[in-house]
């Protein structure tokens, strides 16, 4: 994948974490808070008890940028 600012070539990788991880609109939210409790958000990777949580993303070290493609069923790594 290239990078849609710069055009570099990014990176594969993940993110992951043992927590829930989510986009969420506006402000800084209680770390507990999962985003079903907060409207307009985004689960991009649900918890497992097992495994934890983790995305895939891509990194751009040029203008150090990570992207998620959220509209990949298959960026949810508990979702393979
Ligand atoms: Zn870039």
């Amino acid at each position: 994948m290239t990078c849609p600012y710069c055009n570099y070539l990014m990176e594969e990788g993940i993110i992951q974490s043992s927590q829930e991880i989510s986009w969420k609109k506006g402000i800084r939210r209680p770390i507990f808070g999962r985003a079903g409790f907060y409207d307009d958000s985004l689960v991009l990777s649900k918890l497992s008890l097992i495994k934890g949580s983790a995305v895939k993303a891509y990194l751009c070290r040029k203008c150090m940028k990570v992207i998620i493609d959220c509209a990949d069923e298959k960026s949810d790594l508990n979702q393979c």
